[in-house]
């Protein structure tokens, strides 16, 4: 296993054990921070120009102040090199609102090798359990003081359905809506196939997070022979549906076996989605 990495900004890359950011952080007293995950291939962030633009689109939205893009390439070329090419990595790049009497924002990236268990389940499918929201689809995008689809530190939320998938013996969540639409996953878009139509939930209308995997998917869809659409959608709807996955940097993609324990649609091209988006499968 190749050990994990930790580079801070203005600082280089430190020993993985020593201690990085201070106990009266933002990020850790709040949450206060966001946050992208890329997929490391051939010792490259892959998608990093998308990453870097929803991180300055939520950065925006939070009205926290980043260090430019050269700054932040620089400390992820820092993090990434010497990273051997054929391991696949997760590079987090972090910036918080930093201290509570304040200073500047804290920023750091972390890398890792893509867990094992992620890159199975790119071979094995996910079993999948719905989990109500409990908000309308469509309220989110209205709250006027609340910035949606943003990639905040702040995962109470995603940590406490994942504890509940583990209780409840599945590999992953779908959250739905009040009103009975599919939304993400609490680390995931979800896609799936109607005929030859890729189909994802439209994050504008919803407040989902966009992500940067499932939109480049979608802006690919024709090299598999797809169109690409953006609908709403509820878990009967992805019942019928003629192939369902879930897309994220880690991952990558991968098939929806079973929602709420009825087993779904397998679709034969799942193995083609994969290669399309450059993930290897074991
Ligand atoms: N939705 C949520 C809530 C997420 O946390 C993530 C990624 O962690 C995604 C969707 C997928 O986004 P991406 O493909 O950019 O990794």
């Amino acid at each position: 296993m190749v050990p994990s990495r930790i580079g801070i900004l203005g600082r280089g890359l430190v020993p993985a054990d020593e201690p990085v950011l201070r106990g009266d952080d933002l990020g850790v007293l709040r949450g206060d921070g966001l946050f992208e995950t890329m997929h490391l291939r051939g010792a490259r962030p892959w998608l990093r120009e998308a990453h870097l633009a929803r991180l300055r689109a939520g950065a925006a939205a939070v009205d926290l102040p980043l260090p430019d893009d050269a700054a932040l390439v620089e400390l992820l070329d820092t993090v990434a090199a010497g990273w051997p090419p054929e391991v696949e990595g997760a590079l987090r790049l972090v910036c918080t609102r930093g201290p509570e009497g304040g200073g500047p924002p804290t920023v750091y990236a972390t890398l890792s090798a893509v867990p094992p268990a992620a890159r199975q389940a790119r071979r094995d499918g996910v079993r999948v359990a719905t989990l109500s929201l409990g908000v309308p689809a469509e309220a989110r995008p209205d709250l006027n003081w609340l910035p949606a689809g943003i990639k905040s530190t702040s995962y109470g939320a995603s940590t406490a359905a994942r504890r509940w998938a583990a209780r409840a013996g599945v590999d992953d969540v779908l959250w739905v809506s009040s009103d009975g639409y599919v939304l993400e996953g609490p680390t995931s878009n979800v896609v799936w196939l109607a005929g030859d139509t890729l189909c994802a939930v439209p994050a504008g209308r919803t407040g989902i997070l966009p992500g940067t995997t499932v939109g480049w998917l979608l802006a690919q869809a024709d090299r598999v022979g797809c169109d690409p659409a953006e609908r709403m959608i509820t878990p009967a709807g992805l019942r019928d549906a003629d192939g369902v996955w879930l897309t994220s940097s880690v991952r990558g993609l991968v098939a929806v076996l079973s929602l709420d324990g009825e087993p779904l649609r397998h679709s034969p091209r799942t193995r083609a989605l994969q290669e399309l988006l450059g993930y290897p499968v074991p």
